[in-house]
Parts: structure tokens; sequence; C-alpha cells
């Protein structure tokens, strides 16, 4: 969706809430026209007067008349407020589905580039603003619309002379707007920017109070936090005093139409051309329109309010997708083939002539189904891209990967996600029960293959003796868990989902021998028969794989077994006698420390 204009974006939201707009509007005609009715009745009461025909039954008549105006009015009203809420909450649903529809198709990085603070503030705060607006621009807007336009026009049909007076305070108000107009713009914007920046520095001090208190920087802190609120204070001051006297000058000449109608009218009637009954009516009239005139000012705000927050959130509904693919391919094997890979974490940089941004250079990697790879190499070779790319969260700069032969750009996303477990070491629990924690690995698992992939794992023994076992939210279990044991959970949530290939970024962390043990019982049965690829970090784990890749600055060093690589690959002894020493350093401390 390339649309900038506000207007358009909002209504894009609202295909299926159509008819219930289109009715509230219609309502809100009925309510303006109903609100005329009281008066004519009056009209016709002042003529009966005039003419000296009144009678009670005459004037309880037009009296009923206006009254049941009156009321179509308030009801029709009431409608079209109703009709204009849901329409706008859909608009807001539609907005904040899209919003995460594409956070979920956009490639990964741009997701984790943004601050959850930002994101919440889009999705939740700035879609917000647009509901009030929105919700009552539509009946209340076209009222203060259509109410001084019927009027105008029944005025017209009374005497033109008369209708053209009542108006002659819109051009000297337009006038005063203008000239506050002409820098409205810039000075919201402005506005919106000094907004921004308070909320930051607010969020920054509430996320930083723990480290402030820690060195002691309260003051200096403080500081910041108040002078931002300040300057917005005086910013905002500012920006009001500049223009409250056109304003308030606007605001009070534009509702003033008797200052037209009365002297003008006065001027026609002694000339005998504006009978005692018109001029009444007139008056009455010009009077009617005072007060949706006077609120015309609170709607170019309220425009301008959602003008903005659906610039906001225009940067998340226009994010890039990756492209998807609709027919899922016929995959008959499940081999992984990198051929000449490259790639850059800075999309516009990813240019074969900008090759010093490339995270990867020319990568060409086969991996054979049912084998087990493992990436060793420094940190920052690229190790975790490579499993990345594979996984697509990201899409290749230059070159393919193949999954069964079939470039992963061709398979639909959903079926590479159905085809790649990818086990980090962020093991994520979600809010809800163990068992559903486990359960997001095949949402039609039975309870008994939860239970069944959380035995495979080693999580079976630790969720039972929890106070409610799998039904504990894992929310509340999160503190009695261990890492390891979040990450068996994790593991189990793999097993289920049973994918054919298997991306394992093996944890540096939850390395004491009992939980090592059973992770790595729970890791032979996630990978039985997969093809495997694990991001190793100790090496001692991956000596028995069928091909060690060593990583380095983008590049695939060398490739091997454990023992050809010792023997061909410095930096691969290198690493493996850093890791035994340390290996043995920890043993000798260990048994130190027994003694
Ligand atoms: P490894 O897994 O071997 O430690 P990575 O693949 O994580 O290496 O990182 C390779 C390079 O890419 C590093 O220089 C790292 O700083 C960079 N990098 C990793 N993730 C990102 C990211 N999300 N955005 C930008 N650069 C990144």
């Amino acid at each position: 969706m390339k649309e900038t204009n506000w207007l358009r974006i909002v209504l894009s939201f609202a295909t299926e809430c159509k008819l219930k707009m289109i009715f509230s509007v219609l309502c809100a005609i009925v309510s303006v026209t109903g609100g005329i009715v009281p008066y004519v009745g009056v009209y016709q009461i002042i003529i009966l007067f005039l003419d000296g025909k009144q009678t009670v039954t005459s004037i309880l008549f037009w009296a009923a008349i206006g009254l049941a105006g009156h009321i179509v009015r308030l009801v029709f009203y009431a409608i079209s407020t109703m009709f204009a809420h849901f329409s706008a909450y859909s608009i807001l649903e539609n907005m904040r589905l899209r919003i995460a529809d594409r956070l979920m198709k956009a490639p990964l990085g741009t997701v984790l580039n943004q601050t959850v603070g930002k994101l919440k503030n889009v999705i939740i705060d700035r879609v917000e603003t647009i509901e009030i607006p929105l919700a009552h621009l539509i009946p209340e807007g076209i009222s203060n619309l259509l109410l001084p336009l019927g009027v105008v026009a029944y005025l017209m049909m009374i005497d033109w002379r008369m209708a053209l007076a009542a108006i002659v305070t819109v051009p000297v108000a337009a006038g005063a707007y203008a000239i506050m107009m002409k820098t409205f713009n810039k000075q919201y914007a402005d506005y919106m920017e000094s907004n921004s920046y308070v909320n930051s520095v607010i969020v920054e001090y509430v996320e930083g109070i723990e480290v402030i208190k820690a060195f002691n920087q309260s003051t200096s802190s403080y500081e910041k936090f108040e002078k931002a609120v300040e300057s917005f204070k005086a910013y905002t001051f500012n920006w009001f005093r500049s223009t409250w006297k056109l304003m308030n000058f606007g605001g009070a000449v534009l509702p003033s139409t008797l200052l037209g109608t009365m002297p003008f009218g006065m001027y026609l009637y002694l000339n005998g051309s504006l009978s005692p009954a018109e001029l009444t009516m007139c008056l009455i009239l010009s009077l009617g329109i005072v007060a949706p005139l006077a609120s015309f000012t609170v709607f170019v705000n309220d425009a301008k309010a959602i003008e903005y927050a659906v610039k906001d959130a225009a940067e998340f509904l226009n994010l890039k997708e990756l492209d998807n693919a609709n027919e899922p391919a016929k995959l008959k094997q499940y081999d992984i083939e990198l051929h000449n890979v490259s790639f850059s974490y800075d999309a516009d940089k990813n240019s074969p002539t900008c090759m010093e941004n490339n995270v990867l250079q020319t990568v060409n990697l086969k991996l054979a189904q049912g084998t087990f790879t493992a990436l060793v190499g420094p940190s920052g070779g690229g190790k975790s891209t490579v499993a990345r790319l594979i996984a697509r969260f990201w899409d290749v700069g230059s070159g393919e990967i193949k999954i069964g032969g079939v470039n992963i750009k061709k398979l639909p996303l959903t079926q590479l996600a159905d085809t790649v477990s990818f086990v980090t070491q962020d093991n994520f629990l979600f809010n809800c029960s163990l068992r559903e924690n486990i359960r997001l690995g095949n949402p039609q698992a039975s309870d008994e293959a939860v239970i069944a992939a959380a035995r495979a794992a080693c999580c079976d023994e630790f969720i039972r003796n929890l106070t409610n076992g799998y039904d504990t939210n894992a929310g509340e279990a999160g503190g009695k868990l261990s890492g390891g044991e979040k990450q068996r959970i994790a593991i189990a949530r793999a097993i289920l989902k049973n994918a054919p290939i298997v991306i394992l970024d093996e944890a540096t962390a939850f390395t004491d021998p009992e939980n090592e043990d059973k992770l790595q019982k729970s890791i032979a049965a996630l990978t039985k028969d997969k093809t495997l690829l694990v991001i190793a970090h100790r090496l001692s784990t991956i000596s028995n794989a069928d091909q060690i890749v060593v990583m380095e600055k983008g590049h695939i060093a060398k490739t091997g077994t454990h023992e050809k690589l010792l023997k061909g690959c410095e930096l691969y002894r290198d690493m493996w006698e850093a890791h035994i020493g340390a290996k043995n350093w920890a043993a000798n401390n260990e048994k130190g420390a027994v003694k």
C-alpha cells in the first residue's frame, strides 16, 4: 500500500464496515434534517400570531411537529454515533491486525530493529488516538457541516439577502483562520516531535531507573527529564500564545451570525421588503447555526490528530514483506544447499559494489539429508546468520538457498516454517500453560503426544513436580524454571513439531553436568533422522558431526570431519586446544574445590 493520503488510508480499512459508515452518515443527515424542523414549527407559530390566527390546537400542532423533529434529531444522532463507533472500532481492529500481519511477514531483521516501546506506542496508543476523532467526525462533523448549509438553504428560500447576511462573518473568520493555518502544519509537526521526545525521555528515565539509582545519577537524569518536560510545556505554551488572539477572534466572529442578520434584517424590515415573521425567523435560524460553526475548529484539530496517527501507523502498514509463494512445492528430499550466498544486514548496501558490508561473502555449503553439520568459528563469523538465512528470517543478498533442490523463496513461508525447526538460545515461553507452550509445536497434537514429547525432552518429571503440572502457567512458573528447563521445553516443542530439518543454536549457558546430560538426551530425541545444523559453541559436543564447517569473517575457512580438521585446519586446532584446555582447567578447578 503506497497510499499517502491519510483519509484514503483510513477508508481502506473500512471495507467491511462500509455499509455501517454509510448508514451512520445517512442517520446523521436525517438527524440534521430533524434539527431544522423545530425552526419550521416556530416560524409557523410566529406567522399564526402575527396573522392573529393563533389557536391552542394550531399552536400545539406546530409545537408537536417541532418536538417530533427534535426527537428525530436526537434518536438518529444516537444511532449515527453508535454506527460511527462500530465503524471506528472495526477500522482500529483492521489497522492493528494489518500491522501485526505485516510484522509477521516482514524480514525478521526489520522487526527486531524496532524498539518494543515504539511498537507498543504505535500499535496501541497511536492507533487508539484515531478512534475518538473518527467516531465523532462522522456524525458530528457531518451535522456541523450540513446543518449550517441546510439553514442557509432555508434562509435562501425565505430571503436570499438574509442568507448572505447570515454568512457575512464567514470570510472574516476564514481570513483569521487562514493566517493561523499558514503555520499550523509546521507547528503541529513540531508539537508532535516535541511530544515524542518527552515520551522517549520519560520511558528512558523509568526503564533506566535501576541504573540511575545504582550509579547515583538521580540528579543529572532527573535534570534531563525535567528539562524535557519543561521545554515541552514552554513549546506548547508559546504555540498557544502565538495563536490565541487569531483563534479567539475567529472563534468569536464566525458564529456571530447576528452581526449580519440583525442590522441588515432591520434595514430590510424598515424598508418594507421583509415581513416581521420573516425577520424573526431569519434571526432565529441564524442563531441555530452558532453552535455548529463554533465547533468547526475542533474538527480541524481532530482531522490533524488522525492524520498524524495514520502517518505513524503507515510506517508499519507499509513494511516491506518477504515475497511469499502461493503454491506449496513437493519436496522429495530435505537436503540443504547454499550456493554463492552473500548477505548484508544493511539491505541498501547489499549490492556487489559494497562488499565490505557483507556479513557473508560467497558462501557455498551442502548439507545432505539426515546428516549432522556443525558450524564453528570465532564469534561474529556469520554462523547465526547462515542459520537465520536458511530459516528465511532474512532474504539472501545474492546467491540462493535450496531445500530439496527448491529455492526457499519458491516455498510458501508456512511450508518453510513447517519444514524447519529453529531452536534458539532465547527460549521464549508464552504466557499460557506449559502444555499449550509445548503444543505450539503442533496445535493439533493430542495431550498424550504433548506428554510424549515432554518425556523425550526430559521435561516430564520437573513439570509434574510443579503444583499444577502441565497446567502451570508459564508466567507463574517462569521464576521456578531454570534456564536449562526452559530450553528443554523449547526442545519438546520442536520435537512435537517434528520438522525434517532442525537448526539448533547450542546453548552456552546452563552447562551444569546434570542438565547437560538431560539436554544432550533431549537433543538426541529431537534430531534423530533429521537434517541437523548446529551452531556449536562447545566443540566437544560436535566432534562426532558428519561435517564441521569452520567459519571466519563471513567465509568458510575449511570443511571436514573432526579428525581431518585437527590435522588440516590451524584455526580449528587452536579452537579445539583452547576448548580442551578450558575444559581441563575447569575440571582441575572442580577437583581442587572438592579437595
Ligand atoms: P556468529 O553467530 O558467528 O557469532 P553472527 O552471524 O551472529 O556471527 O554475526 C555476524 C556479523 O553480523 C557480526 O558482525 C554481527 O555484528 C552482525 N550482525 C548479527 N546480527 C545482526 C543484526 N541483527 N543486525 C546487524 N548486524 C548483525
